[in-house]
């Protein structure tokens, strides 16, 4: 951090503890965090929030508590799991009881019958005594259908309430399956899905393809417009690898400013024009600041493609490729090797 940016920092800092205090806050480091984020100016839609509050008049620990878990806690994906079992076992022991008192009241209303077909046997059963039997019956089979129906309530209710449920855990699912920043597949994934690949490739004798993609001087890039903006660029080269794949392509973040897709049933010429295509479609982007409109140039990319052999493993695959971008760099950036236009005068390993 340099001088200025500590003294920025600083300056957020006192006019943050400020605002909490005017605002009767607790200054909690939450909070703290909160107009921290709020000064800085990163996020304009939780600024938007913020503004209208103080507008309003009322801000409150509650109202600073909710922006806080909505806009800054991050809620990871185990979190989010349990609290939807947490749900899930109450509904299940919603549903127990709600059986439970069924039974307890048809229990009941099968020894109401074995009274009255008791009674009914009785020598001198007379009209009263007859009305008296035949009222209490129907009593006890009201209560009965009362309890049916209650019963219906209950677990129709439960069965919509289970099918949320499972839409939340599926949506859980996916996303703990996504990198967070850019919303492609994240490392995990990919690791899956590429073992997965190379043994179907290994089985069927398919083809399959990996490419590593690696910024160009991504750090140049974070040093003069700043990681914000550079998360920015991430987002977009992300995008650009997603929306040029198709069908069972696997494109993720493989590392910081690294990506990788897996192209199952292609070979090694057509991942080369795929990367080619993506090479190109990444170059062609000027880049803008969003909240400025300042032109910030643009950014290129090196790419390594390797083509599964049959004794690969993924991470012998993964080599392949990573000498290739490799060399990509050392011929000079913006390039796509492919392990068959390896030369031996190329650089392939520190
Ligand atoms: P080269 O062309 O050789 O790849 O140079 P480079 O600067 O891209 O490579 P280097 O490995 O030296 O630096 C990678 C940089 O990527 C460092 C870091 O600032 C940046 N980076 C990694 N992860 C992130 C991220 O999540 N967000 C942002 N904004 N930058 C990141
Ligand atoms: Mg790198
Ligand atoms: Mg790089």
């Amino acid at each position: 951090m340099s001088e200025q940016e500590f003294r920025r920092a600083l300056g957020y800092a006192t006019s943050a503890i400020d605002l909490l205090k005017r605002a009767t806050i607790p200054p909690y480091p939450q909070f703290y965090e909160l107009l921290y984020t709020y000064a800085t100016g990163v996020n304009p839609s939780l600024n938007a929030r913020i503004n209208a509050i103080f507008r309003d008049g009322h801000p409150s620990a509650d109202i600073a508590e909710r922006l806080y878990n909505e806009f800054l806690k991050a809620q990871d994906a185990n979190e989010r799991i349990s609290g939807v079992s947490q749900r899930m076992s109450n509904r299940i022991g919603a549903i127990h009881d709600a059986i439970d008192t069924a039974m307890t009241t048809a229990n009941a209303y099968s020894a109401s019958l074995q009274v009255a077909s008791g009674d009914l046997g009785d020598q001198d059963l007379d009209a009263v005594k007859l009305r008296v039997l035949a009222d209490a019956l129907l009593a006890e089979t009201r209560r009965m259908q009362d309890a049916n129906h209650q019963l219906e309530m209950n677990l129709a209710a439960s069965r919509d309430d289970i099918e949320a449920l499972q839409r939340d855990l599926d949506d859980v699912r996916r996303e703990a399956l996504l990198d967070p920043l850019t919303k492609v597949y994240n490392r995990k994934a990919f690791d899956d899905g590429l073992l997965r690949a190379v043994d179907r490739a290994r089985e069927h004798g398919d083809h399959l393809c990996l490419m590593l993609v690696d910024i160009d001087h991504f750090k140049r890039f974070n040093d003069t417009w700043g990681h914000q903006t550079g998360d920015q660029v991430l987002r977009l080269v992300a995008m650009t690898l997603k929306s040029n794949i198709k069908g069972k392509d696997i494109a993720a973040r493989y590392g910081g400013e690294e990506f990788a897709a897996v192209l199952p049933d292609t070979d090694l010429e057509g991942a080369m024009i795929l990367s080619d295509n993506i090479r190109k479609a990444i170059q062609a982007k000027e880049l803008l600041k969003r909240s400025t409109n300042e032109k910030l140039g643009r950014i290129t990319a090196s790419f390594g493609v390797a083509m599964y052999r049959a004794d690969d493993t993924p991470s012998s695959l993964i080599e392949r490729a990573d000498r290739c971008l490799y060399a990509a760099k050392h011929r000079g950036r913006n390039v796509v090797v492919g392990e068959t236009d390896l030369k031996d005068d190329d650089i392939v390993a520190a």
